[in-house]
């Protein structure tokens, strides 16, 4: 019997891929623990992918977060009342 034991570091291993999109909207709105932010932290280090998607899911949010300022102000800035209505009335259809 020998004590050898497989290559498990006292280091808790890496978070997967899954484990890091559930943080995502935590990390994104800096809600995440001093620990699960550098858990995270660490899978973005090792994981490109996820860095990518961060980045791109990032930049959606933004973009949303701009369209959503005002949507009302904003359609009706570019878009004629009547067209709003006809959009209305065809949405009811
Ligand atoms: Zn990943």
């Amino acid at each position: 019997m020998t004590s050898a034991s497989p290559d498990r570091p006292s280091q808790r291993p890496y978070p997967t891929c899954r484990e890091v999109l559930d943080f995502l909207m935590s990390y994104l709105d800096e809600e995440l623990s001093p620990d699960q932010r550098h858990e995270f932290d660490r899978h973005l280090a090792v994981c490109p992918s996820c860095v990518n998607y961060l980045e791109s899911y990032k930049t959606a949010v933004r973009l949303g977060k701009a369209v959503m300022v005002d949507p009302e102000q904003a359609a009706e800035e570019v878009v004629p009342e009547s067209l709003l209505r006809a959009i209305r009335e065809a949405r009811t259809k």
